[in-house]
């Protein structure tokens, strides 16, 4: 028998090996294994086993990895997929579906040894150096890793084992599982009574679910969020898309109870004999999250039923909670991006919460969409997947429009507490009164004392991301915006120029504002940050606690619930952040929500700007009122009436997502279409920039001429399949054109087939002749335009 293998070090080609007589019987798809490569030892993943291989003179497989097959057929086949769409090397897809601790580890883990402090009988002997020092750590730590022990003693497992014939410890090789909830006691919860609204989803959810039972059985297609009408020439036909659709989208405001109907599902999976996975934010992955799962599955006897991942773990604990579900002793896994890949078997159900979130999307290779690959996964293994979120993404919610997601809805908060009144304050009359933009308009001020008088919280929000800046006039709010692409300009300010990101437009930077009314001579960018607002504020209120939170001051792994816990305690006044403090944290004494430059997120360079600005409201004012006095939320902005605004204030997602889907048609914007990002990069900035002039011919000369080769009798050889429908746009220089030394450009592609671009890509990058020091990088789907 022969075996096929992915090899860990990336050249996008398999090799066969031969399966020796001693690992007969313990190697199949999806094995990990040690493989001799030239002179070195390297290790891959077994894709295909065979009788005989073309080639002659195979090599022997070396070792087996693990006691079980580590990557499940499915979770390779999902693998598969990945590198197809986002158009990658297959073993980086390989790579990423599979935690490094279980990758790397080269010993299985029953073989582990623990090595174990004995109780002391009388006088300890007295001892060599090396082994006193061994003692020491074990004395203190009772129970360790011989591993680990030798790692940290910088010491040899000999010296160890010396202190065992002492009889001072012992060497055992029993699994000892790192539970990194074992410390916490969580009291069980029962389900609740659901109200009308979430009955009716539930039971939707129900449905569906029982519905795959029957073993109707969906083939999936390459590219599952496109509709028929949008798939291009070379997309596969759809016959095989699914009647009723198995993905819902549940559009729940904060507070409507929608977890609750997660868990309710969830019970229905494991009553079907079935497992689940809950993706989570990474952010949104805090222990009290965590507990509300385990409370329901978790707590008394059931203990394993629920494992988390996540990359605040050890790489021991995730290495353990991955084994528990391989094993199918955890049946419920609940994690950030990557717990998409968790071997469940078999899998029911797939819940994605805060769907509209970006950091599900990884932003380096492979870039895949954990939300797109939940749909994948879902279609691909039978499995019902639920989408929720309050400020669903553009993509999901045309996605129902168009049939292909059923739309849950649950309109009201659970307890029937109202939503948070919003005011919209106009900053271009506080800056006209004040002569310059001031960070607080009087009205804010006021709020502020008043909370501070009545011992209630507020929270301040900047939404202060890096690097990109529009241009605005602080006087009237007018923004320099592209004629091409409706988008901010970025503003360069070494070359004073403003620049298209998208499409390369370049003009000067204004002298007065162009707003032939204003004609303000001090039109110039506002570069605010939380830490100024920081300062203004201990001037503003002295007698305030203040406490500010984002990336600069969030640098160790406490940090975060350090702060959140002191604010829940009232020992902060005025919690400052960035988007850190947005999301879903419940605090009842939080009366105020203030968000200080609310045109900041509107005016990024990226056609999605306004959507961002309008989820980032809403969730931003979700965190008010939250307890039993009613919340108000102060938005100030320099564009009171954009529409992002406006819709945010009344709390109306339908009427954002009209106007802003037809802004979207006209320019060819996902969701109505799709894009790929392709950027250049390199120290050269002209080497950088022609490579990208390169590329954008190679890709013009493909659409000019689509290809059909059909070779003689019967084979297809080498059909291509430009999508009729694509637009290039680019090269032009990226926001952040010299990050880190690197200049960097971009050409965007817009198209509905994106399967078959990326088929094309892939192509293309394989033949492509860069200059050696410029690389480049394919983003399919990107979030994040810089
Ligand atoms: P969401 O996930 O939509 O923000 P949650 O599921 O967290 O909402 O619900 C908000 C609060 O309401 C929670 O404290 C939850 O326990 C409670 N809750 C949810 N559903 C019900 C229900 N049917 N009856 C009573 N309380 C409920
Ligand atoms: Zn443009």
């Amino acid at each position: 028998m022969i075996a096929r293998v992915s090899l860990e070090i990336a050249l996008r080609k398999e090799f066969d090996y031969s399966i020796p007589a001693s690992l007969a019987g313990q190697i199949d798809v999806g094995s990990r294994v040690q493989v001799p490569f030239g002179p070195r030892k390297v290790l891959g993943v077994v894709t295909a086993v065979a009788e005989e291989s073309a080639h002659a003179r195979l090599k022997p497989i070396l070792k087996v990895i693990g006691a079980q097959t580590l990557v499940t057929p499915k979770v390779l086949k999902l693998a598969r997929w990945i590198a197809d769409y986002y158009c990658c090397a297959p073993e980086t897809a390989l790579k990423s579906v599979l935690p490094e601790a279980v990758r790397k580890e080269d010993a299985g883990w029953r073989e582990r040894l623990f090595v174990r402090a004995l109780p002391a009988g009388g006088e300890l002997p007295k001892l060599p150096k090396r082994q006193r020092d061994v003692w020491n750590i074990v004395e203190e730590r009772r129970e360790i890793l011989l591993a680990e022990l030798v790692e940290l003693a910088e010491t040899t497992a000999a010296t160890v084992r010396k202190l065992e014939d002492r009889g001072l410890i012992e060497i055992t090789s029993e699994i000892s599982e790192r539970d990194p909830y074992a410390r916490e006691t969580i009291l069980p919860s029962q389900p609740l009574v659901l109200n009308p609204a979430q009955a009716v989803a539930l039971e939707k959810i129900k449905v569906a679910m029982n519905r795959g039972e029957d073993g109707r059985h969906l083939t999936p297609t390459l590219s599952p969020l496109l509709a028929d009408s949008q798939r291009g020439e070379g997309e596969k036909p759809s016959s095989i898309f699914h009647p009723q659709s198995s993905t819902f989208l549940l559009h729940g405001v904060t507070g409507s109870g929608k977890t609750e109907i997660y868990l309710q599902a969830l019970a229905h999976a494991l009553e079907q004999g079935k497992g689940a996975i809950v993706l989570v934010p990474e952010i949104s992955l805090t222990p009290q999250t965590v507990e509300r799962f385990k409370a329901r599955f978790s707590s008394g006897k059931l203990q394993t039923l629920v494992a988390v991942l996540h990359s605040h773990l050890s790489a021991g604990e995730r290495h353990d909670e991955w084994h528990k579900i391989r094993q199918g002793r955890a049946r419920i896994v609940i994690g950030a991006r990557s717990a998409i890949f968790a071997p469940v078997e078999p899998l029911g159900l797939i819940i994605v919460d805060e769907e509209h979130e970006t950091s599900y999307k990884q932003e380096e290779a492979p870039r895949y969409h954990a939300r797109d690959v939940a749909i994948m996964r879902g279609q691909m293994e039978n499995a019902v997947v639920v989408l929720g979120s309050a400020t669903p993404s553009l993509e999901s919610f045309y996605n129902c429009k168009r049939g292909k997601f059923t739309l849950l809805e649950l309109p009201e908060r659970v307890d029937n507490q109202k939503m948070p009144h919003v005011r919209v304050v106009d900053m271009r009359q506080a800056a006209h009164k004040e002569k310059g933009a001031p960070l607080f308009s009087p009205q804010l001020k006021e709020a502020i004392n008043q909370r501070l008088d009545r011992g209630e919280q507020t929270i301040l929000f900047l939404n202060r991301r890096g690097y990109s800046t529009s241009l605005q006039c602080p006087k009237c709010g007018y923004v320099c915006n592209c004629p091409n692409c409706s988008l901010a300009l970025t503003f360069h300010r070494q070359e004073q120029k403003l620049a298209c990101h998208i499409c390369g437009h370049v003009e000067k930077v204004p002298l007065v504002c162009p707003n032939e009314k204003c004609k303000n001579p001090a039109i110039r960018f506002s570069g605010t940050g939380t830490q100024r607002v920081e300062e203004t504020l201990a001037k503003l209120f002295p007698k305030a606690r203040i406490k500010r939170m984002d990336a600069d001051t969030m640098k160790r792994k406490d940090d975060y619930r350090k702060v959140l816990g002191d604010f829940r305690a009232g020992k902060i006044d005025i919690l400052v952040g960035t988007q850190m403090i947005a999301k879903g944290l419940h605090f009842p004494n939080v009366t105020l929500v203030g968000i200080i430059y609310a045109d900041l997120a509107l005016h990024q360079p990226d056609f999605r700007a306004g959507e961002r600005t309008f989820q980032l409201l809403t969730q931003v004012a979700g965190r008010a009122g939250r307890g039993d006095v009613e919340g108000e939320v102060f938005v100030q902005a320099f564009a009171p009436f954009h529409p992002a605004i406006q819709y945010a204030r009344r709390h109306d997602f339908n009427g954002f997502y009209e106007q802003e889907i037809e802004f979207r048609e006209q320019l060819k914007y996902p969701p109505v279409s799709r894009v790929a990002l392709l950027t250049l990069k390199g120290r050269n900035e002209e080497k950088v920039k022609f490579s990208a002039e390169h590329l954008r011919k190679v890709l013009e000369s493909k659409v000019q001429s689509p290809k059909s080769k059909v070779a003689a009798g019967e084979t297809t050889l080498d059909i291509g399949h430009w999508p009729l429908d694509l637009i290039i746009a680019g090269p032009a220089p990226a926001p952040l054109l010299r990050a880190e030394t690197f200049y960097r450009y971009q050409i965007m592609l817009r198209t509905r087939a994106m399967s078959a671009l990326s088929r094309e890509l892939a192509r293309i990058i394989q033949s492509l002749a860069l200059p050696e020091d410029v690389t480049l990088a394919v983003d399919i789907d990107p979030v994040n335009l810089g």
